[in-house]
Parts: C-alpha cells; sequence; structure tokens
C-alpha cells in the first residue's frame, strides 16, 4: 500500500498511559513493542516520522503539586519521566531495525542529542524515526503543545494522537452509553465545547497553523498505520 500520499511527514503523539498496556503505572514492554512494530511499518513504507512522547505513566507535575511539591519542580521530574519512555521505545525501534534518535528539549549530551531544528529534519528526511523527549523544556506545559509545536517546527501534515479510545466523543464512551463519536471536528469546536482532546494550548498552536489533528485508538497492533491510510475509525480535527 502507498501512504506516501497524502502524507509526507508525520507525528505522532504517545501519551506516558498508552505505554502502560493493562498496568496502572510504568511500563508494559509489550505495548511497547506494539507501537514500536507499528511505528517501523509506517517509517519502512516512506513515511518520515516523528515521535513525542508523554510521561503520565511515571510522573506528572500537577499530581505532584496536588500532594504539595512545588508545580515547576515537579513538572522537570515529570519532563524527565518522558525521557526514561523514550529510551525504551528508541530501544524497541531499534530492535525492529528501525534508525532512531532521541532529541532532547533538555540538555542530556550523555544519552540524547540536544533538540535543534533543522538537524531533526534532516534524521528525518534521511529516513531515521526521530523521538522529541521532555516535552518543550518548560515547566507548566504538558507533552500535547510539544506535540504540536514540534509537528508545526517540523512541518508535519498531521498531529496522530494515539490515545485510549478510537476517537472524540461527547462525553466519555467508557461511563456514557449515550456518548457519539465526531468523525470531524473544527478547532474552534473542540475549544468552544471544551472537549477533552487536548489542552487549549496545544489546539491553538495547531489551528493557527492550519495542522490537522487525528485522534485515535493505538491499542491494537497496526492502528497507526490503518489510520494514516485514512481506515478504521478515528476523529479529525480541521
Ligand atoms: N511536562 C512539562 N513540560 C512539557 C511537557 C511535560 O512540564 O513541555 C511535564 C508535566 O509535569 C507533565 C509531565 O511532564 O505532567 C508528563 O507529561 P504529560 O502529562 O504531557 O504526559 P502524558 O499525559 O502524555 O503521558
Amino acid at each position: 500500500t502507498d501512504m506516501t500520499e497524502p502524507y509526507r511527514r508525520v507525528l505522532l503523539k504517545v501519551s506516558g498511559e498508552a505505554l502502560m498496556g493493562k498496568g496502572s503505572f510504568g511500563i508494559e514492554p509489550a505495548m511497547v513493542d506494539m507501537i514500536a512494530a507499528d511505528v517501523a511499518a509506517v517509517s519502512k513504507a516512506g513515511v518520515q516520522v516523528s515521535l513525542v512522547i508523554g510521561g503520565g505513566n511515571i510522573f506528572r507535575g500537577v499530581a505532584a503539586a496536588a500532594k504539595g511539591m512545588d508545580r515547576a519542580q515537579g513538572d522537570y521530574a515529570g519532563m524527565l519521566a518522558t525521557v526514561i519512555n523514550a529510551l525504551m521505545l528508541q530501544n524497541a525501534l531499534e530492535r525492529v531495525d528501525v534508525d532512531t534518535r532521541v532529541m532532547s528539549a533538555i540538555q542530556m549530551s550523555s544519552i540524547a542529542e540536544p533538540y535543534i531544528r533543522r538537524r531533526a529534519v534532516r534524521h528525518m528526511e534521511k529516513g531515521r524515526v526521530v523521538i522529541f523527549a521532555a516535552g518543550t523544556g518548560n515547566p507548566f506545559f504538558t507533552t500535547d503543545t510539544a506535540a504540536a509545536l514540534r509537528a508545526n517546527e517540523m512541518e508535519c501534515d498531521a498531529l496522530f494522537k494515539g490515545t485510549q479510545v478510537d476517537g472524540v466523543y461527547s462525553a466519555d464512551p467508557r461511563r456514557d452509553p449515550n456518548a457519539t463519536r465526531y468523525d470531524e471536528l473544527s478547532y474552534m469546536d473542540v475549544l468552544s465545547r471544551d472537549l477533552n482532546v487536548m489542552d487549549a494550548a496545544a489546539i491553538s498552536l495547531a489551528r493557527e497553523n492550519r495542522l490537522p489533528i487525528v485522534v485515535f485508538n493505538i491499542h491494537a497492533p497496526g492502528a497507526f498505520e490503518q489510520v494514516l491510510r485514512g481506515e478504521g475509525r478515528f476523529t479529525r480535527i480541521v
């Protein structure tokens, strides 16, 4: 299947939660391997792929702040959690023969390259998968915002958000049986209806640059590859 049309370069946001699999904390290696296989297939088909990885499976600044930790300090710890996830994912990708570079927004030169925009573009042009770690490098932001930021910087054709459900619903489908899934939404719909997709900063960044967001369920083998082909279930935000 030719997936190079219409997508030439994409960014996949993988939440930390996605790496937990059935667990409630940390990393489930089988889940990391499944995502790596999915990304490998897309990369080998010729689509330039970059990843932004979350850290919520290990540490969240907001949660730590609720228990009395300084918020900014907690956020830095959260950013470090994303680096742990990035190294796991890099290793899983290398085991399926995909050249991968981790670029960190917080300098950590012994284990990751510093984030340099033009170098990241070059890696992707050479067919390497780039994993953007440490979010934006700033506290009070999220990895969703980092995903929108990097996708804009990389001039990606779309931002794919791999979640636990197969798109954006009118209510939480796990709680409300009447919740309906949207096929397409506008950025303004998401903002004005306060739909729980990505934070407002991320949606606004995407909107300003007309970056399409595709929300899908990443918990099935080949889900990313399938959605890139326009198959399966997802919600497009344009
Ligand atoms: N974080 C941050 N700045 C960023 C990205 C992330 O401070 O630019 C911190 C923040 O504490 C956040 C944690 O890193 O809670 C993990 O990221 P996130 O919650 O976005 O991960 P996900 O929900 O995708 O697993």
